[in-house]
């Protein structure tokens, strides 16, 4: 039997309605009976570390989160993690990046509908999660909707409907049929010798700017003097930015001039981006940005802030980013 830790941190599945709304609870009492059901098949340790709507959940809580996790790792097959699916993609990004050569499965999961609704996702989303665990899926995933979905490449996609997640620029590494669990082959780095190892600084001073025609230039002298040590750029499609007029190029490289790393991704969900195809892209490569390739805006945000707390050095963050660690970028 496979032993399993469930790190349990809030999220829509634990919470009840109380008066202001939707509130997680520690132990709501249909979560520990579900996990009672459970244990037919696999040996559960129950954890509440945290008790929060993924809203509230920061830099501050994805510290915790790992350590938890390092800390207990030896001990169990594997680790679930409840979460609420708002910001499960930055925690699972976050947590691809802070586990490093991760050599075990952590699997986050949570649900469109509370767990003591009859109509529930909960249950279902769990047992994806205790299967991810018994096939040895190593690495950070989220389990949603009868499927598996690599940490890093997952995005929420739906507010409303169970299939919330999607699988971003790479394949999914599992889902649940009526014959069982199906693995795709694994496309993620190898694991190298020594271990898993717990590498949880990181800089929240990262800004993610979304581009739109007509972005006034002045908004990067701000952020400049609020002291943002990174900038995300979500620039248009393969990766555009506008110089008429509104001469964005220039104050980027003012930025990085001054040692902050701008990072460029595109606001298309699908495909690489590639600053060099276009005279508006190779303005911006111009200033020294770093290119994202196809990394998700999730991906791109967390490697961003943990890059930042590993080293300030603008060659080191480059190298850092072309650097695939946990199947997040593939180009
Ligand atoms: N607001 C909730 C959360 O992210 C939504 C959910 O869990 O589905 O905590």
């Amino acid at each position: 039997m496979k032993k399993v830790l469930l790190l349990a941190t809030g999220g829509t599945i634990a919470s009840t309605q109380g008066p202001d709304g939707l509130e997680p609870q520690p132990a709501p009492s249909e979560l520990l009976h579900a996990l009672e059901e459970f244990r037919r098949w696999y040996q559960i340790d129950y954890r509440p570390i945290l008790n929060l709507d993924s809203s509230n959940i920061q830099a501050e809580e994805w510290q915790l989160i790992a350590r938890a996790v390092y800390q207990e790792l030896s001990h169990y097959d594997g680790i679930v993690i409840t979460h609420g699916t708002d910001t499960m993609a930055y925690t699972a990004s976050m947590l691809s990046f802070m586990l490093q050569n991760l050599d075990k499965p952590v699997v986050l999961t949570g649900s469109q509908i509370p767990i003591t609704s009859r109509l529930s996702d909960a249950r279902s989303n769990l047992a994806t999660a205790l299967a991810a665990v018994e096939q040895d899926v190593y690495g950070v995933s989220i389990a949603f909707n009868h499927k598996l979905i690599r940490g890093c490449r997952a995005v929420k996609v739906r507010t409303m409907s169970f299939d919330a997640f999607e699988s971003v620029n790479s394949p999914e590494r599992g889902d649940i049929l009526a014959s069982g669990i199906r693995l795709a082959p694994e496309g993620a780095p190898l694991l190298q010798q020594g271990g898993t190892k717990l590498c949880d600084a990181l800089c929240n001073d990262v800004f993610l700017l979304k581009l739109i025609p007509g972005t006034n230039p002045k908004i990067f002298d701000t952020l400049l003097n609020m002291q943002y040590k990174g900038v995300v750029l979500e620039a248009f499609g393969a990766g555009g930015l506008h110089f008429i007029r509104r001469d964005l190029s220039e104050k980027i490289k003012q930025l990085v001039d001054n040692g902050v790393a701008v990072v460029v991704c595109s606001q298309c969900l699908y495909e690489p981006s590639d600053c060099s195809i276009y005279e508006v892209g190779r303005r911006m490569l111009a200033t020294g940005i770093i290119q994202s390739c196809d990394m998700t805006t999730e991906a791109a945000v967390t490697k961003l802030m943990w890059a930042l707390g590993q080293t300030r050095e603008l060659a080191e963050i480059r190298r850092i980013f072309a650097t695939n660690y946990a199947g997040e970028i593939s180009c």
